[in-house]
């Protein structure tokens, strides 16, 4: 008899935010991988994560005096972060073949259990000039770069992992991008087995594979045409894989790879998975909400008083519940003094003299049209008059466009256009370059986290979790994790928002968040603070407690990753 495999769950994303500093990561989709394998180091899962190098990173955000978006390529120093292994693999794509190398980073748990995480690097000698570059631009522009990425990412990945002697038992897909590993897989299956017919093939591919799916955007899903991937992997190649039933038509969708060669699919939240299941009508669509993870995301002050009163919140997430039991006067303070922080760092950037007495909101996300920005600032009189009332307003504002997204590009420029007709009632701040360090002391510094998506486009969002940890209520239009995470009067409010293509949908939406932030949120605010920091208090409580990476995680590991008892109970 030949001993069962070890548990070992593989988690493959093609954006890692390990650090801020480390610019491996573009926005949600990296920093919810960053803190799935942070929270999978707490509890000491058998984890190992897999992403590219990206020796030049996503891009640094340049804005100049009137909110003009350009792009810096990233300076970093792999070296200074990761350690080089010798391992090496080749993969023969575009008829040649690609070395690949490889780094790592490990990413520290509370009690000292590390989660190896792989990255993967082209830039090696032998490779041709463009090859050396494939792994150097995360999200580049053309689709040829992007799926010669993809097959880096999840066929090369996949080979690392063998040749570093590890024998994953389930992968996970966390977005579409490595879909080619459960391709890799099925021929590995294909190639090795006593029962080489395919449907037995497929069952154990997909007893081996968990997809998640992060967005109902038809765009967000990764399709290129066939002829493309003939030319990357072959017309043979693609001819064999053409033959499984449902797997490729004229083109190759790597969100269709995900469903059908996976044996759990899951959106990113309840409300996600429901719109998910009407996009793919047939397969079999499980929610698990998303997480933040605890620690990273709660500011200094806040985490010493945690600390104090509920020491095993860095240990267990729904400790948090025992918030209900601090003082609220300690959270104030602490909140207080993110705040300050937050309005210092403000202060330094320009002549913007923030306050700390004076009610901030924060809307800090990607700049993309249905995350709607400029909701907020549509009736600028409106708003200039709300501020006028309430001994002034002030706004933080950050989030890069892609640089493609022209449309995105001149959302900023529109806000950038709105800061000198709102004075002097009404300060607007836009801090560039918005990355894991600036989230932090957004979220934690404000009063109020607003959010304005366009439903149902937003999946889960992740920010607003962020914020509830610091004692900052939501705001938020009725979607993703906020259609769970909303308990009225405790945890924020709700704008009731229109639908997706409603016939004046803004107009109607900004008219309902006016209202509620004139006649509901301001008055309690500066009428009522004791009430104001209980509802600071039941943000913890109530949501923290529950919206971290750890409960998501504990979800993942009994319901998809299949994980012994004993693997699970380590802790
Ligand atoms: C948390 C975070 C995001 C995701 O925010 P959403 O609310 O999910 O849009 C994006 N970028 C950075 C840098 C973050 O820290």
């Amino acid at each position: 008899m030949t001993a069962a495999p070890k548990d070992l769950i593989a988690y493959f994303s093609m954006e890692i935010a390990l650090a801020s500093e480390i610019p491996t990561y573009s926005g949600g989709l990296g920093v919810l991988a960053g803190d799935t394998l942070r929270s999978a180091a707490d509890m000491g899962l058998p984890m190992v994560g897999v992403t590219l190098l990206y020796r030049k990173g996503y891009f640094r955000q340049v804005l100049d005096a009137h909110g003009h978006q350009t792009e810096k390529d990233v300076v970093w120093a792999p070296e200074l972060h990761l350690e080089r292994l010798h391992n090496e693999v080749v993969i023969h794509i575009q008829g040649r073949d690609l070395r690949i190398g490889v780094w790592r980073y490990r990413v520290a748990g509370v009690d000292g259990h590390h989660i190896p995480v792989y990255l993967l690097d082209t830039d090696l000698e032998g490779n041709s000039a463009d090859d050396r570059r494939i792994s150097d631009h995360l999200y580049g522009f053309e689709e040829r770069y992007r799926l010669t990425q993809e097959a880096v990412l999840g066929i090369g990945g996949r080979q690392m992992l063998i040749a570093l002697g590890l024998q994953p038992t389930r992968y996970h897909m966390n977005e579409g991008h490595s879909a080619l590993l459960a391709i890799d897989l099925l021929k590995d299956i294909w190639e090795h087995t006593k029962d080489p017919t395919l449907a037995a093939c497929l069952a154990q591919v997909r007893a081996a594979c968990v997809f998640t799916t992060h967005t109902p955007i038809p765009a967000g899903h990764d399709r290129f045409p066939r002829a493309l991937a003939e030319e990357v992997f072959g017309a043979e190649a693609v001819a064999r894989v053409a033959e499984i039933p449902r797997l490729l038509t004229t083109e190759l969708n790597m969100s269709i790879l995900g469903l059908e060669l996976s044996g759990f699919v899951n959106g990113v939240s309840m409300r996600h998975a429901e719109v998910s299941r009407g996009m793919f009508p047939g397969h079999e669509i499980h929610a698990v909400t998303n997480g933040v993870h605890s620690a990273t995301w709660t500011a200094p002050p806040m985490q010493a008083v945690l600390d104090r009163h509920v020491p095993a919140w860095r240990r267990h997430g729904h400790a948090l519940r025992a918030a209900q039991k601090i003082p609220t006067a300690e959270i104030v303070a602490a909140h207080r003094a993110a705040k300050q922080s937050l309005i210092d760092e403000i202060n330094t950037l320009g002549p913007h003299h923030f306050e700390a007495d004076r009610f901030t909101i924060g809307f800090a996300r990607r700049v993309t049209g249905y995350k709607r920005i400029m909701l907020l600032l549509r009736d600028v009189r409106r708003l200039r008059e709300i501020g006028g009332r309430w001994g002034s307003l002030q706004i933080v504002f950050s989030g890069k466009a892609h640089p493609k997204d022209h449309d995105g590009k001149r959302l900023i420029e529109a806000v950038f256009r709105q800061q000198e007709a709102l004075l002097p009632y009404v300060r607007l701040v836009f801090v560039p370059s918005y990355d894991m360090r600036v989230a932090g002391k957004i979220v934690a510094g404000v009063d109020l986290w607003l959010n304005t998506p366009m439903p149902p486009l937003e999946a889960s969002g992740t920010s607003g979790m962020k914020a509830a940890h610091n004692g900052v209520p939501n705001f938020s239009v009725r979607d993703g994790w906020w259609c769970e995470g909303y308990v009225q009067g405790h945890t924020g409010w709700v704008i009731d928002a229109a639908h997706s293509g409603d016939h004046g949908a803004d107009e109607q939406d900004a008219d309902r968040l006016y209202r509620a932030l004139d006649e509901e949120i301001l008055p309690l605010y500066f009428s009522n603070q004791a009430r104001w920091g209980e509802m600071m208090r039941d943000c913890i409580a109530f949501a923290a407690s529950y919206f971290n990476t750890e409960r998501m995680l504990e979800e993942y590991a009994t319901r998809a990753y299949g994980l012994s008892a004993a693997a699970i109970a380590r802790r």
